[in-house]
């Protein structure tokens, strides 16, 4: 009898098997050995502490930071759905689900008038992704807003993190910790809601216009290395809009890699590592990935 046999009895939806590529951007890789939906935070602190603790559990946002292999992810995949979707104001303060889309949560914010959070309208992620990645964009980042931040160890404990400035360039609070992130308190400053709405719409149009919003992408590729573009170290290497397998660095932006349709998960690895190499080779400089890679090649 495997782990697989033993599950502890929950409420949510579980699955064994279930392909993982339609729950990302990029639109590729194998599936979950067991995918599980939780009802709620009591479910998943029981799903946790009823697992062989053997198994190893993995978080999945909307996967607009992720690259699943093509052999699957081994363990329990873990993605909140709706029960964790929540978005409360009170006074300058915001309490977000983990599976709260970002857009969602600048949305609300601005309605109350809370400025400060219009950040988050140009990252398409949730929030559980984004206090993991400490995610950011036009100089700002979650741990400029950040609160406190709350969620459940693989053990099923529940812990609190309360210490945002500690926190770095995509470095966050979560996955790297063997935490779930449930949810998260945010905290702005009083403004216009029409003037907190006009930074929104300004940061959509820019988003449109710079990046490949519309493909099957993973976001930023490469973290910057101190001091230097990703995008222009891509660039210079002369990697931008070059096939490789079924996979491209964007035209649009040279750090965004894009699946054009049929690449697998290992044409885009792949294609990522041999320009990590190029850079590498050509100007001395290490790439290190932004993109969270889950899971097993193919053998
Ligand atoms: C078009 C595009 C533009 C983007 N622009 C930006 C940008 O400007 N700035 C930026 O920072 N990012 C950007 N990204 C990347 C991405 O949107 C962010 O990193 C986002 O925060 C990821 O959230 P997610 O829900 O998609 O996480 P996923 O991709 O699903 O997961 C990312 C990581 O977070 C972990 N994780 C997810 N949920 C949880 C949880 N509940 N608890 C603990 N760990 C969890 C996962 O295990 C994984 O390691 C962009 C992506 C795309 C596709």
């Amino acid at each position: 009898m495997g782990w697989r046999d033993a599950l502890p009895a929950v409420r949510g939806r579980l699955a064994f098997d279930e392909p993982l590529a339609p729950f990302t951007w990029l639109r590729v890789g194998g599936p979950a050995d067991v995918l599980f939906l939780p009802a709620d935070e009591d479910d998943l602190a029981d799903l946790l502490g009823g697992l062989d603790p053997g198994v190893p559990v993995t978080p999945l946002g909307v996967g607009s930071n992720t690259l699943v292999r093509d052999g699957g992810v081994e363990g329990v995949v873990v993605r909140l759905g709706r029960p964790f979707a929540h978005v409360e104001t009170q006074g300058v303060r915001v309490t977000a689900g983990a599976a709260a889309l970002d857009a969602q949560v600048a949305k609300v914010a601005s309605k109350a008038g809370i400025g400060g959070l219009e950040f988050l309208t140009g990252i398409p992620g949730t929030i559980g992704g984004a206090v993991s990645m400490n995610a950011g964009c036009y100089g700002s980042e979650i741990k400029d807003v950040l609160v406190s931040a709350h969620g459940l160890v693989r053990q099923g404990r529940a812990v609190s993190f309360n210490d945002p400035h500690s926190l770095g360039y995509r470095h966050g609070w979560g996955w790297e910790e063997g935490v779930i992130v449930t949810h998260a308190v945010f905290e702005g400053r009083p403004d216009e809601a029409a003037a907190v709405e006009a930074r929104m719409a300004a940061i959509s149009e820019r988003r449109e216009t710079t990046q490949p919003i519309r493909e099957k992408t993973g976001g930023s590729t490469f973290k910057n290395p101190p001091g230097h573009s990703s995008w222009k170290l891509v660039d210079e290497a002369d990697w931008r809009g070059k096939p490789f397998g079924g996979a491209m660095f964007s035209p649009l932006h040279s750090n965004f890699l894009i699946n054009g349709g049929d690449a697998s998960a290992a044409d885009i690895e792949g294609l990522g590592e041999a320009v990590r190499a190029d850079v590498l080779g050509k100007f001395g400089i290490e790439l290190h990935w932004e993109i969270k890679r889950l899971g097993r090649a193919l053998s």
